[in-house]
Formats: structure tokens, sequence, C-alpha cells
């Protein structure tokens, strides 16, 4: 048996022992919102709160990278609107759309699904925590992530020469704003060299770092999306 055989069995079997896929096919009963021939969009069983809706694609995909491109813009594209839906229709004061993708990050159930939780002001929901990160390691992260967005993407890689310029001029700025104090080429070179070192040591001990993705979000928790909302009519 190949290995591509396995790994289609391993889905198939994935299939038959799922709830959401027996909720999709009509044999467990769900409190349906929407459907159409990609998804369906269901109250969860077990809510955060009041309107708490999960999308589902009509396939059985395990996690999020295996969705197609067609499917995943769909399923946002109708999560947008749902969220419209219970902003307008629960006069929620907001939504928190929620992917738990993979097991370390809380993902029950082995068949991908997109959140929507309505929000009120001071609910108590999704507290998202603020963790220290140094300049330093943020530029570390900057680098490897933009490294992986851009061979995905195909980008053009950027000569070693031109890296270590802008990130020369990441350093400088970075340290520019810290103090007004004349910069000197040997402190660049110890951060750069820092910077290195640490590199270094992130790629023998692959532990994942604090998640601190979301640190900006926070300040920003106040827009008032009923005004967002009246945009679309
Ligand atoms: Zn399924």
């Amino acid at each position: 048996m190949s290995e591509n055989n396995t790994t289609q069995d391993v889905a198939a079997m994935q299939k038959e022992n799922c709830i959401f896929c027996k909720i999709i096919d009509g044999e467990i009963p769900s409190k349906k919102i929407f459907e159409d021939e990609l998804c369906l969009a269901t109250l969860d069983i077990n809510p955060a709160s009041e309107g708490h809706i999960i999308l589902l694609p009509k396939e059985h995909y395990h996690i999020m990278p295996l969705v197609p491109d067609e499917t995943i813009s769909h399923l946002f594209n109708i999560a947008q609107k749902l969220s419209l839906t219970l902003l307008r229709g629960l006069s929620m004061q907001g939504t928190t759309t929620f992917i738990a993708n993979g097991a370390a990050a809380g993902q029950k159930a082995p068949h991908f699904m997109i959140h929507i939780i309505p929000r009120l002001e001071n609910d108590g929901l999704f507290k998202i925590p603020k963790n220290h990160i140094s300049k330093e390691d943020l530029l570390i992260s900057q680098k490897k992530i933009k490294g992986r967005i851009n061979l995905l993407f195909g980008l053009k890689e950027k000569s070693e020469n031109q890296k270590k310029i802008d990130e020369n001029n990441d350093v400088q700025k970075t340290k520019i704003k810290e103090t007004d104090s004349e910069k000197t080429n040997d402190e660049l070179n110890e951060l750069n060299n820092l910077i290195n070192d640490k590199e270094e040591k992130n790629e023998l001990n692959k532990e994942k770092k604090p998640n601190i993705e979301n640190e900006n979000k926070e300040e920003k928790k106040n827009a008032n999306l009923d005004d967002i909302a009246n945009l679309f009519g």
C-alpha cells in the first residue's frame, strides 16, 4: 500500500467517525443557520455566548492547511456575513472569529471549522495575554516569517548584501527610538551578533515562543463594530 493510499485511508476513517460530517449529512440534527454547496453554519451546542455559530466546510478537512484556497475564501466570505448578522440580529457589540488549528491550539474534533462568537463589552471572554518580547526577538521572528511567506508566494529572495543593509537599517531605526545618543558601528555589529547568536540558539531549541501576534490588536478592541456594520447599509 502506498503512502498516499494510507493517508487517504486515515482521512476516510476520520470522516467515517466525524460527528460534524454526520451533522452535515443530516444524520445528527442541528440548529442550522445557513447552508450552500460548500459550507454549513449551525449554532454551537456548547456556546461561548448566545448566538455562537460554527461554520463548517461540507468536505471533511482535518486542519486549515488542508482546506483548498477556493473553499477557505468562500468560508471567510460567509463568516463575514454571519458576523454582520450577529451584530444586527442579536444587537451584539462585536464578534470574535476564532479557529483552533491543531491540537496545540485546542482543536478537539478533526473537522476544520470557524467559530463566530458574539461579544458584548466586558463579557470576560477571550482575554489575549500580553507577553514581553525584546525588539531583537521581534526582528528575528519577522525575518524568519518573511522568508517563509516569500518562499510560499514565490517572491524573489533578497541578496545577502541587501538583507544585511536592511537588517542594519531596521536595527538602527529601533535603536534611534530607544535613545538619542550617538550610534556607532560597533553597537550595530554587537546587536547583529546578538541576533545571530539568538537565531542559532533558536535553531537548536525549537520550543515555541509565547504567542504575541495579537498583542497590538488588544489595543484596538474598542473599535466600534456597529459603525463598521453601518458601512454595509
Ligand atoms: Zn468531518
